[in-house]
């Protein structure tokens, strides 16, 4: 919705709204905030709110830690699961340096810049998500644990399904918030689900993304559990994604469908997918950024490890859905939820710019089960395989110009040394399941 200040201001008094939540994400993905009381609202909306930028993940040095909070008038909300009298609502905020300048590590001026370049092109990029999560039990203290009672599988209702009041609760909410939900349902894990809400221009999206994830884990809270988007919290299970559906339109039109091509696309689709494939390796350490989305990127599980394509199959990369006309799209299934949702935006969106202002034609089309070919087969169609861990990525973003560029040096640097910190604690730690292997039989 659009708003006007002078709107604001009065939704708030008519409202009874006590808080307002000025909102951020950090270069990790994670949502901050500072609440003002309602009387501190013009003060805001005047990007007079200044915060201390120098404890924030991947912001900036204690010297130069003042930064302005710029609301984004559309984003005014209020949240429906706190309490309804002296209510909170939230803006979500870009981030300005002490000198009036944007914040070149704010990661939704990423994001915008890769969507000036699109706009720049004639285009406008549309993004629809598909976030799974797990619903878990909390223990007697409050704490999460893994455990669920849940053993529903895909699409199975209640009673079998124990989350199906929850998640009613949660759709509930979002629709509150004008979400548009689309589809929600049990998936293919025991207390595993999903929720599907509609494309949105990717801002927009990356916004909802952040909105979402808040409102589950609140709801989730509310009824005694805990939801979390980690994507892979147990062994032998299906993890968590977050399929990404994605468009261009041009003129008012879906750049990408042309009824002509046998599956539907045009020349554009097609270089923006060969665009996202010459630069995914690179990307995987923003779509994929934990130590543990590489558990999840495992044969057996409907997620990808190959890098490649199929309007037939569900186990390659990126997969043309069956939809068309204006609903033609690219999903690409490899992100999981615990990605910034401005960076991985961001990326995908400037590779396949990159593939269409190259013209280049993507290789590795495949319309069998890609687990089933030989290594042979694999290379004679040109399909290499993702990163298969967190330090293989680093690897492979520090490579890419192409990928540090989107995100600005400043952005760069600070997240490729934060990711091989968290590898190198990672790989010293001695696992369970090394001491099940070893202790006693060496
Ligand atoms: N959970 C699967 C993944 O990890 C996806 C399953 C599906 O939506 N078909 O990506
Ligand atoms: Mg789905
Ligand atoms: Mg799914
Ligand atoms: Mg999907």
């Amino acid at each position: 919705m659009e708003y006007t200040k002078q709107e604001i201001i009065r939704l708030v008094e008519e409202e009874d709204v006590e808080f307002i939540r000025l909102q951020f994400t950090d270069m990790f993905g994670t949502l901050k905030n500072v609440a003002i009381t309602s009387s501190q609202l013009e003060k805001a909306l005047d990007n007079k709110c200044m915060f201390d930028g120098s404890s924030i993940e991947g912001f900036v040095r204690i010297e130069e830690s003042d930064m302005y909070l710029y609301p984004d008038l559309k984003s005014f909300t209020i949240f429906p699961w706190k309490p309804q009298q002296g209510k909170v609502a939230r803006l979500i905020c870009d981030v300005y340096k002490a000198d009036r300048t944007p914040f070149e590590g704010d990661p939704r001026y990423i994001l915008r810049r890769a969507i000036n370049e699109a706009s720049e092109m004639g285009y406008t990029f549309n993004v629809g998500p598909e976030c799974e999560f797990f619903l878990f039990n909390t223990d007697n203290n409050g704490a999460p644990t893994t455990e669920s009672f849940d053993m529903a599988g895909y699409f199975d209702l209640g009673p079998v399904d124990l989350g199906e009041e929850v998640r009613r609760d949660m759709v509930l909410n979002l629709e509150e918030m004008g979400f548009e939900i689309e589809a929600s349902h049990h998936e293919v894990a025991p207390a595993q689900h999903e929720i599907d809400f509609k494309y949105e221009e990717a801002m927009h999206t990356a916004d909802n993304i952040m909105t979402f994830k808040l409102a589950v884990k609140s709801i989730a809270k509310r009824h005694g559990m805990c939801a979390t988007f980690m994507p892979k919290p147990k062994f032998g299970v299906c993890g968590s994604g977050m399929h990404i559906n994605m468009s261009l339109f041009k003129d008012g039109k879906n750049a990408f469908e042309d009824s002509s091509d046998r599956h539907g696309l045009s020349k554009i689709a097609y270089h923006f997918i060969a665009g996202i494939m010459e630069h995914m390796k690179g990307m995987t350490a923003i779509t994929n950024p934990l130590v543990n989305s590489y558990k999840r990127l495992v044969p057996g599980f409907e997620a990808p490890t190959y890098i490649a394509w199929s309007a037939t199959n569900r186990s390659p990369l990126i997969r043309i859905p069956a939809a068309h006309g204006s609903s033609t799209r690219i999903e690409l299934r490899c992100p999981d939820p615990t990605g910034n949702p401005y960076l991985v935006l961001a990326v995908c969106l400037a590779a396949g710019l990159d593939g269409i202002k190259r013209e280049l034609t993507p290789k590795g089309e495949v319309c069998c089960n890609i687990f089933e070919l030989t290594e042979e087969e694999q290379k004679e169609l040109g399909i290499e395989s993702l990163p298969c861990n967190l330090m293989d990525a680093i690897t492979e973003m520090e490579k890419s110009e192409f990928v540090q560029e989107v995100l600005g040096n400043h952005t760069g640097t600070k997240y490729l040394k934060a990711k091989k910190k968290e590898w190198q604690e990672y790989i010293t730690q001695v696992s369970g399941w090394e001491i099940d292997q070893y202790l006693s039989k060496y």
